[in-house]
């Protein structure tokens, strides 16, 4: 079963090894535990539902606070604070586009909000009911999951859009193809959400980003359905597809996906690499994505975050022996960067482009550790996200925020994020450990993917005191460094003030009208990714 105030499933539980706690004890002090605001508390205050009743329709208390939130820390802060106050009246379930269609009728005949749920994973606050005279219904796809058609000779498969990521693939899988879209959500994250936050899987690079892989579909829109074939490709004026992805539930319900799919590769590998300094691994991979060498992914971690990955691993003897063994090559504890390469296809293409890519990487000094970091990042990647929920039972709070920028900004953007991160808690007299990655690279620059961990205040109210002039302080240095407020999270509402940094006014207008002429009542999603 999925826990109902942390992240996955709660039979799944992911230690800190001792070198972490150390680790985080040295940097932060000692955790400040707090206990969690009980369920039975919640499921007491979920106040009587607005809404007139429908078959399709439960009312159901822990139905509606499982559907009040996301997984974003000020979600976590207030479930498991207590300080959660708004539920939607009730939660819809449809399976079928004839029940979606009925559903949106009901809340044009009624004058209710409709919140389209695909996974719940959002880390922006997409999901957050907000208070208003008018009743919410939570429109979750979780029974709106079938495969509808896979053609192996056009390389296109239909879903319904609340298919989850395991179960997409494993489909897919079953039938010798696969999707490759591997958002570290995967487990809980649906098609549809996918689809509409703009979403980033980590072999991005070989398989592409969503927009690449959304090859049409259906939105059942309150002006009507938006239908959207898949062409390979297509010059008849501008691309329908792109209102869709990022439209955050504010357009419409995302019923049938085509997507893109590929054969399952003979490889897919992944080595690490080190480098003595940030400055060689920066300058390694920018190098590398400008020789459009075909990597799958890379994954360079800066120095801190190098340091932080290894005492959280594990993996004690191992890492132990792989130290000693990149001193002797010349690669020193302090300072070192950890970098993941990975490649997908023929065996013999695989080989070469390995063998290319090592060559470059080597003129930066980078010296190879082969594939077991690699394996271990595959077999931990899913369950990464589990230590947040290990981490919170030890008093500490733990987010991550994200951004793009030109290569010629790369550094100074990751190096001024970190400062006012770590700046912004002098205010409270707490340390803040923050590290990045670069998490997508591209020919032009780069993602940039900040985490920062902070002791959990003695209230909820302070501890999201805290992460707000955090998120502000970084958010305003991304927006001032010109660079994009998301590079795969979404809007929401924690990046709507600094949305019209990068749209423009007249951007806006154009972004407005449109939320508008679909939904002229404003009844879906409101208030999220633009007011
Ligand atoms: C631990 C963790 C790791 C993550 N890692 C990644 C990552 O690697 N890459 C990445 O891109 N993101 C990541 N995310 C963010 C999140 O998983 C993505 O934003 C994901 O795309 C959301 O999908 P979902 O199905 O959970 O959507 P939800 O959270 O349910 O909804 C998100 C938004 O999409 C809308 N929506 C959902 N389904 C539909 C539909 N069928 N029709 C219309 N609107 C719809 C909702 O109304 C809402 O506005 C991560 C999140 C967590 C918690």
């Amino acid at each position: 079963m999925q826990r109902w105030n942390g992240w996955g499933d709660d039979t799944v539980h992911v230690d800190l090894p001792v070198q972490g706690h150390n680790l985080l004890c040295e940097l932060l002090g000692k955790g400040n535990v707090k206990a969690d605001y009980p369920l039975e508390k919640f499921i007491n205050r979920i106040p009587t539902s607005r809404l007139p009743h429908h078959t399709l329709i439960s009312t159901n208390p822990k139905e509606r606070l499982d559907h009040s939130h996301g997984q974003s820390l000020p979600d976590w802060i207030s479930l498991r604070g207590g300080t959660l106050q708004h539920f939607p009246d009730g939660v819809a379930l449809p399976s079928t586009p004839e029940e979606i269609i009925e559903l949106l009728d009901f809340s044009e005949k009624h004058n209710v909000v409709v919140i389209p749920f695909g996974g719940g994973t959002s880390v922006v606050g997409h999901l957050q009911v907000q208070e208003g005279d008018r009743p919410v219904l939570s429109l979750s796809l979780k029974r709106f999951n079938r495969l509808i058609d896979l053609s192996p000779t056009s390389l296109l498969a239909t879903f319904e859009s609340g298919v989850l990521g395991l179960d997409l693939e494993t489909q897919l899988m079953a039938r010798g193809f696969t999707f490759g879209h591997y958002p570290q959500s995967f487990e809980f994250s649906s098609l549809g959400g996918w689809v509409a936050t703009r979403s980033s899987g980590q072999q991005s690079s070989h398989y592409g980003r969503i927009e690449q892989l959304f090859a049409g579909g259906e939105l059942v829109t309150p002006k009507g359905i938006l239908r959207i074939p898949p062409f390979p490709a297509s010059a008849a004026g501008p691309d329908l597809r792109h209102i869709v992805l990022g439209s955050e539930g504010r357009l419409g319900v995302l019923t049938k996906v085509i997507i893109r799919i590929s054969h399952i590769p003979e490889k897919d590998d992944v080595s690490g690499v080190f480098f003595p300094s940030w400055d060689h691994a920066k300058d390694a991979v920018q190098t590398l994505a400008g020789a459009g060498i075909p990597f799958s992914m890379i994954r360079l971690s800066n120095s801190a975050e190098t340091m932080t990955n290894l005492a959280l691993a594990g993996h004690e003897k191992q890492i132990a022996l792989m130290r000693r063994f990149l001193r002797l090559r010349g690669i020193p504890e302090k300072g070192a960067c950890m970098c993941l390469v990975g490649f997908i296809g023929t065996k013999r293409f695989v080989k070469t482009a390995r063998r290319e890519s090592f060559s470059i990487l080597r003129q930066y000094k980078g010296v190879s550790v082969g594939k077991e970091m690699g394996e271990i990042w595959k077999k931990s990647r899913f369950r990464m996200p589990y230590l947040r929920n290990t981490l919170w039972d030890m008093g500490y709070a733990v987010d991550t925020l994200e951004t793009a920028v030109t290569w010629n900004k790369v550094a100074t953007t990751m190096e001024e994020i970190e400062k006012v991160i770590k700046e912004s808690m002098a205010p409270w007299n707490e340390k803040v450990h923050v590290f990045s990655h670069l998490s997508h690279v591209y020919s032009t620059g780069s993602s940039i993917y900040t985490t920062f961990m902070f002791r959990l205040s003695d209230t909820p109210e302070e501890t999201l005191a805290r992460w707000k002039t955090i998120k502000k302080a970084a958010s305003q240095t991304i927006v001032k460094a010109g660079g994009t407020i998301s590079h795969q999270h979404g809007v929401g509402v924690d990046h709507k003030p600094y949305l019209e940094a990068e749209k423009g006014s007249v951007g806006m207008s154009a972004i407005r009208q449109l939320c508008f002429h679909l939904d002229p009542e404003k009844r879906m999603n409101p208030n999220k990714l633009l007011d």
